[in-house]
């Protein structure tokens, strides 16, 4: 049976490397997964708990309107519930939200290099995608940073969707408010401006503006985040979009696959929530850490940019897939991009530090200079 042709083009599904396997491919006890943007702390006691609760209910459907979830969230945000709508993982709002809003022939915009789904998702909805090239965050830099004139430029009439990735994945730079400003107001008004804030809560620079509190008086923008990273659930698969405009979340709601955020995924998110200073001790952990590793690898002249996220970004260009399987035989799964650079998730002490010798390790067989 034929999918339809732009499905039948889309490539087949990769799963990452699986830790386990490896470790047991190549002998050893343990290989280290660097590669997911997950954070390495377990389950918090909380989530734990609600998880051993809800559990003894499963046997029935959970809430589909998520109604508890959604109200600890507008009171989180400081927003009406009508204008929150959650989702089985962020990337499932991203799919809603082309569905609620691109026919076929509509196009949706976005920089690249940035998070893999949006192609995917304007493949799947027969919208054209518009992708804009990141540009050098500072002179003679690696282009790593959105150009938000050019995305701009970029829009037209058939735009619905425009995605800023905000830390931007896999690069971890961050545009700043006076930018972004600039960008929302002379974003069309029939052009809605998605906000991917999958890792706000790692950013630290105080130049780099709360999408929530921006959103504000622009009922074309929205936001997406995320259970997934620093709340510490990606198993659980739950995100979600507050917008300005309630009608945003509403047609997001009407393109809601029924019941698709579990009873279990409900339930974690509330006690996360409400576990929200324990998550900024381990943010605060992540980012020292993230401090680091950047100096760290500054050290060994990788040219690594200040990132706001809970990744680094190696820009090693050509000699990225050869040291991205070189470390793999090491024990070590990063996630690489061919002739772009390697995406290394900041993970704990110990996991950077088998990371970073790994990476002496390669490098002193692959410089020219060793
Ligand atoms: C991880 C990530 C998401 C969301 O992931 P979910 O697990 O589906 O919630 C969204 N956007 C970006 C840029 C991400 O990196």
């Amino acid at each position: 049976m034929r999918a339809r042709p732009t499905v039948q083009e889309l490539p087949a599904y990769k799963p990452g490397r699986n830790p386990a396997d490896l470790a047991r491919e190549i002998g050893v006890e343990r290989a280290v997964k660097l590669a997911s943007n997950e954070v390495a702390f377990p389950p918090l006691p909380a989530v734990v708990q609600a998880l051993a609760t809800a559990a003894g209910e499963t046997n029935r459907y959970p809430d589909n309107g998520a109604v508890v979830l959604t109200r600890a969230l507008a009171e989180r945000y400081g927003v009406d519930p009508v204008q929150v709508a959650t989702g089985c993982g962020a990337v499932t709002l991203c799919q809603e939200l082309a569905q609620a809003y691109n026919d076929p022939g509509t196009s949706i915009a976005f920089a690249w290099r940035s998070f893999e789904m949006y192609p995917l998702l304007a493949r799947v909805a027969a919208a054209r995608a518009i992708q804009v090239p990141l540009v050098p965050g500072r002179p003679g830099g690696p282009a790593d940073t959105h150009d938000l004139d050019g995305l701009l430029a970029a829009i037209d009439d058939s735009t619905r969707l425009v995605f800023v990735c905000n830390p931007n994945n896999p690069t971890g730079t961050a545009v700043r408010r006076p930018e972004l400003e600039r960008f929302l107001d002379a974003v069309p008004e029939q052009t809605l401006v998605v906000l991917d804030e999958a890792y706000r809560e790692f950013v630290t620079d105080p130049d780099v503006p709360d999408g929530i509190e921006l959103m504000r008086g622009r009922p074309n923008v929205t936001v997406l985040r995320t259970f997934s990273k620093a709340w510490g659930l990606a198993g659980l698969r739950v995100g979600y979009l507050v917008a300005e405009d309630p009608a945003v979340a509403e047609a997001v709601r009407k393109t809601h696959v029924p019941f698709s955020v579990s009873m279990l995924a409900q339930a974690a998110a509330v006690a996360a929530l409400a576990s929200e200073d324990e998550v900024r001790a381990r943010c605060a952990a992540v980012v020292a850490e993230r401090d680091r590793l950047t100096a760290a690898l500054r050290e060994r002249d990788v040219a690594v940019e200040d990132s706001q996220a809970n990744f680094l970004w190696l820009p090693l260009g050509e000699q990225t897939l050869p040291v991205a399987v070189a470390l793999e035989a090491r024990a070590v799964i990063t996630r690489p991009f061919a002739g772009e650079g390697i995406r290394v998730t900041v993970g704990t002490p110990e996991e950077d530090d088998v990371f970073l010798a790994a990476l002496d390790d390669v490098r002193s067989l692959t410089s020219p200079n060793a």
